[in-house]
């Protein structure tokens, strides 16, 4: 990571909250790096216009948040895909990040089981989800090698489900705190959503400070207990601090990040670099859909045709592209 810092050496938290941004940051005593995600009008926008029950877009703005918390930490231009497949009430999430400041999302569930899971209180992010397996996906375009990171889901949240991720596959002590909530506000009609996020990782020049004890070796016959590597003093400080990092801190609009940086980690010192924008914005295009329509068989395209149309709605934001079947008909047209 190469973001240059802030070259005024101390001052204090930036009181003005900002929303829609990325504010990156960095915490060299206890060798920490991560980021702060604030969302309020974007995620708003893309949770409204889905119209999902309540708890369905919660948890499709818990995944949005993650998504933009682990696509911002990578050093690449292209798009960062989070994906969900599993057999719970809602069966998929896809959230797409798009360097630098695009993010759309959308999710496919079972009305039916989604309504019964509300009406019995089983409708917490964990229970929506079930069992099935989150996928990362760095796509840089056609040109480059496409990097895919995946963790099984086992009926637990998307926080979880992180750590679980880091923790197997990349070996990095990580905590994530992801909060979402919808607001109501004197003078605004109706609740709006809100998002927010924290990431945290250790990352010490010696690796072997990062050793977690809880990473099973595997071979060792049930019954006997390892000798295993205390954690690093600084993670567990990072981590109890991490803990105490309330929902409403991430998402009140009176709250900046940097006072919750402050907050947290005043004692150590904190440096944070520039803030980064982030906006609701959908990558689909009518020429995007003209050429997946060629893409079919012409047989394909003829079931497709309603009303003599072809009518293709992008399941991100709704948008509706019609098309008289004549003009998708030649392959290869642009
Ligand atoms: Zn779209």
């Amino acid at each position: 990571m190469t973001e240059s810092p802030i070259v005024i050496p101390a001052r204090a938290p930036s009181a003005t909250p900002a929303d829609d941004t990325i504010l990156p940051f960095q915490v060299e005593a206890l060798d920490l790096r991560g980021r702060v995600v604030r969302f309020g009008a974007a995620i708003d926008t893309i949770l409204s216009h889905h119209r999902y029950p309540a708890p369905v877009a919660k948890l499709v703005g818990e995944a949005t948040v993650l998504a933009v918390l682990l696509g911002s930490t990578l050093k690449f231009e292209g798009r960062f895909i989070l994906q969900t497949q599993s057999d719970g009430p809602v069966r998929m999430l896809v959230i797409n990040y798009t360097t630098p400041d695009k993010v759309r999302a959308c999710a496919r569930f079972d009305a039916e089981r989604v309504a019964a899971a509300i009406a019995s209180g089983k409708a917490s992010p964990g229970e929506l989800l079930g069992y099935g397996h989150l996928a990362m996906t760095i796509d840089q375009g056609p040109d480059a090698a496409r990097y895919q990171g995946i963790v099984a889901l086992e009926g637990n949240d998307l926080e979880c489900a992180a750590h679980e991720y880091f923790l197997r596959s990349e070996q990095i002590p990580t905590r994530v705190r992801l909060a979402v909530a919808q607001e109501l506000r004197a003078g605004r009609a109706g609740a709006h959503w809100r998002a927010g996020g924290l990431l945290v990782q250790f990352l010490p020049q010696s690796p072997d400070r990062a050793r977690r004890r809880d990473l099973h070796p595997g071979d060792v016959p049930e019954g006997i207990e390892l000798d295993e590597p205390p954690e690093d003093d600084a993670w567990v400080e990072a981590r109890s601090l991490v803990e105490t990092v309330e929902d409403v801190e991430l998402l009140d609009p009176q709250v900046s990040a940097e006072q919750l940086l402050y907050r947290l980690f005043h004692a150590r010192g904190v440096r944070v670099f520039r803030v980064r924008d982030l906006r609701a914005k959908c990558s689909c295009s009518r020429e995007g859909v003209d050429r997946m329509l060629r893409s079919f068989s012409q047989d394909e395209r003829n079931d497709m045709v309603e009303n003599g149309k072809i009518t293709v709605t992008c399941e991100f934001c709704n948008a509706t592209y019609v098309f008289e079947p004549t003009e998708v008909s030649e392959p290869g047209r642009e």
